[in-house]
């Protein structure tokens, strides 16, 4: 055992220490001193200042979690709202509107009433009459299909929002810290 002496950063005092010792705290100004064997001369070093700097790299961490948290979040929203889109007359996606699906819904049941009636007038044979039935069906459920995952789509939109503005507020109290 062999004791050296160092000189507290905090106060100044002069502190005899053990050699082995690696933590010390000061005698006079409490002080959490670390013992820095150094080649040329032993010196101590604040504790507190590296507590800080770990607490803020720990601030940090938590800053690029959350912003991981968040890319990742739109990544989700991105393949759900793939979810509610429908395949367009030109094969494109896009998102229904509840007016878009009541519009397109009743031009088609219509074209296909025409279609009913116009057969049916000329007396043409029953599968060309029942294909005006079948397309008038076909259009109500395209429009009614449209319109829920239109709602759907708001509904869902409106609650990853929320998620996203919570996480936000996260990271700028992350950021605070
Ligand atoms: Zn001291």
């Amino acid at each position: 055992m062999k004791i050296t002496k160092v000189c507290c950063q905090g106060c100044g005092a002069d502190l005899q220490v053990d050699e082995d010792v690696r933590y010390v705290t000061c005698n006079y100004c409490n002080a959490r001193l670390e013992v820095v064997h150094d080649p040329s001369v032993t010196h101590t070093r604040l504790m507190e200042k590296l507590e800080k700097t770990t607490e803020r790299m720990a601030g940090n961490l938590r800053v690029i979690e959350l912003q991981n948290e968040l890319a990742r979040m739109d990544r989700e929203w991105e393949q759900e709202r793939e979810g509610f889109m429908v395949t367009g007359k030109h094969g494109h996606r896009s998102l229904p509107t509840t007016a878009g699906s009541a519009v397109g819904g009743g031009f088609a049941a219509l074209f296909g009433v025409i279609w009913t009636v116009a057969a049916g007038s000329m007396g043409a044979p029953a599968p060309f009459v029942l294909f005006g039935l079948v397309f008038v069906g076909f259009a109500i459920f395209n429009a009614v299909n449209g319109a829920s995952k239109a709602e759907a789509h708001r509904s869902a939109e409106s609650l990853h929002e929320s998620q996203r503005a919570e996480l936000l507020r996260q990271i700028e109290a992350a950021r605070r810290e």
